[in-house]
């Protein structure tokens, strides 16, 4: 592994730096050893049961199963090749601000990367977190033929507890994975990771289900065909949830179907 990306992680546990043997990173800490696997650490590991109650952990297990099983179609789901495009240029529009560029940025629940690789173009290093495996590696494919890959580092982290130290980006974007963190108390944790990793007056975009007229047919809390949990938001849980650790400026509706927050870090 590089030194600028080592300089960016931190145990998911108490936050302390970690260091690279050549095979695994070693927290400095508490002595946990997390594996790297294809260039890509993983800190999704057994001990962050201990931190969730059974059914947060129960949930997110099966959200992992499920979004690496559809890695490899991920990317042809029909709703997705229509909305891409709209969804990437508010996105970059409402991340950007009056920001010509960024220098470090990170997209938590990046996948197979549909939205980061358009991210890449606006940001020196691109660095993705997300809880499948098999859509990283797929990420990591994608990134490759793109030439993009020396200057990207992606992460096997649950959103909840991320591996990065304090203030380590200008820009945090997170794309449509909130609504499918298990409880209210770990969507919270996500929100204040997000900001904790966040320099300040540095940029975000957050967007998440959207309980409105179009959607409030398919529920307003379920699960997705194949395990994947999710909950859609009425204007004022998304303002609350965002608002509670985040200065939000902006948020417009992606078509009814997401809500998409904007601002910075005060
Ligand atoms: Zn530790």
């Amino acid at each position: 592994m590089k030194d600028w990306q080592v300089e960016l992680l931190a145990c998911p546990f108490e936050g302390a730096p970690v260091e690279f043997d050549g095979k695994q990173l070693i927290c400095q800490e508490c002595k946990r050893a997390f594996p790297v696997v294809d260039d890509i650490p993983s800190f999704v590991v057994p001990d962050l049961a201990q931190v969730h109650e059974e059914r947060e952990w129960e949930w997110k297990q099966s959200e992992m199963k499920a979004r690496n099983e559809q890695a490899v179609f991920y990317d042809r789901l029909l709703g997705l090749i229509f909305l891409t495009p709209f969804e990437v240029k508010m996105t970059i529009n409402a991340l950007l601000g009056d920001q010509k560029k960024f220098v470090k940025l990170i997209e938590v629940g990046c996948g197979t990367g549909r939205m980061l690789q358009h991210f890449a173009k606006h940001t020196d290093f691109v660095v993705g977190a997300d809880l499948s495996l098999e859509s990283l590696r797929r990420c990591r494919e994608r990134f490759e033929k793109l030439g993009l890959w020396e200057r990207t580092l992606l992460v096997h982290a649950d959103a909840s507890f991320l591996p990065f130290r304090n203030e380590s980006f200008d820009a945090v974007a997170s794309c449509q994975m909130i609504e499918h963190v298990p409880s209210d108390r770990m969507r919270r944790r996500v929100v204040a990771e997000m900001a904790r990793i966040l320099k300040r007056n540095g940029r975000f975009a957050i967007s998440g289900y959207h309980y409105s007229l179009l959607t409030r047919w398919f529920g307003k809390e379920g699960v997705h065909k194949g395990g994947i949990y999710f909950f859609r938001f009425t204007r004022e849980e998304f303002m609350q949830l965002i608002g509670a650790n985040l200065n939000v400026q902006k948020l417009q509706t992606i078509f009814g179907y997401a809500w998409l927050s904007s601002g910075t870090k005060v």
